[in-house]
């Protein structure tokens, strides 16, 4: 049998901190590093799947399908221009989810239950969350293994992390108790301000944050009107350079102990 695939929740209450563009760009980038990998769309705005390319008309079966059990996860799957990169992807429709799930017994797990038995051909699976800790980042948060919060350096960032932090551990003691935060990453970061350097070091004063920086950088921005991740868009711009070190850095953590990458010139 194969081994079942490292689900990562990319998580933050809070809208436009890069949650979908991190979503988006550390899948392909993982994909690039020749990892089988699933990207599933949690936000009823489905910008992780016009991300990849993937719109409305060619939707037959979206996430809000799988959640209500009418398809099953496998038959909602889209494959991407990515090699290795599928999508499972969302619409408005998910907004009904929330409501109609409200009264089901195994509402927070629908989506565990939902991954678990057709998730065996990847290595690694992304959970873009919506702009909420409502029912949908609850089944995200449930469904992972890990959680990455993206964060931009800016004067209300730390409030909105305790806050997720606390919700975190609430899901932990109630249903995932191996759930673990694996990093905060900066993103939009432009280091010429004063404040993103004193919000970066008061995060990593409470919190663990990947060395992998992501710049604000244009090309991030342009690419989902073209339905790419960056890296097939502007391999060679500081965005995609960017998530390709965050891939690698998610990638040394999880390679089996004694087995370290060779150093890079
Ligand atoms: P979220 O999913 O958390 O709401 P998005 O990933 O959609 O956030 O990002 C919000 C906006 O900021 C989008 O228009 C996106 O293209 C842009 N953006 C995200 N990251 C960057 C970046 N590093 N540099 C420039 N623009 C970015
Ligand atoms: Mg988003």
């Amino acid at each position: 049998m194969a081994p079942s695939p490292l689900i990562y929740a990319v998580a933050n209450q809070k809208g436009g901190v890069g949650k979908t563009t991190t979503s988006v760009n550390l899948a392909a980038s993982l994909a690039a590093a020749e990892k089988r990998t699933l990207l599933v769309d949690c936000d009823p705005q489905g910008n992780a799947s016009s991300g990849v390319g993937v719109r409305r008309p060619n939707i037959e079966r979206s996430l809000y399908d799988v959640l209500i059990g009418r398809s099953t996860l496998r038959e909602s799957v889209i494959s991407t221009s990515v090699p290795r990169l599928d999508v499972v992807p969302a619409t408005q429709d998910l907004v009904a989810a929330e409501i109609e799930l409200v009264d089901a017994p195994d509402r927070a797990t629908k989506l565990r239950d939902a991954l678990r038995p057709h998730v065996a051909g990847y290595e690694y699976v992304i959970l873009d969350c919506p702009p909420s800790l409502g029912l949908l980042t609850l089944n995200a948060l449930v469904a992972a293994d890990r959680v990455l919060v993206p964060l931009q350096c800016e004067y209300y960032a730390l409030e909105g992390l305790t806050y997720l932090m606390a919700t975190i551990d609430r899901v932990k003691a109630a249903f995932n108790p191996d759930l673990g935060v694996e990093g905060i990453v900066l993103t939009m970061y432009d280091g010429r301000t004063s404040l993103t350097h004193q919000v970066a070091d008061e995060v990593k004063g409470h919190f663990k944050v990947f060395d992998s920086i992501i710049p604000r950088n244009v090309k991030l921005s342009e690419a989902p009107s073209h339905g790419k991740p960056v890296l097939l868009y502007d391999a060679s711009s500081k965005g995609a350079q960017g998530y390709l070190s965050l891939a690698r850095e998610i990638l040394d953590v999880n390679r089996p102990k004694g087995k370290a990458a060779r150093p890079r010139p």
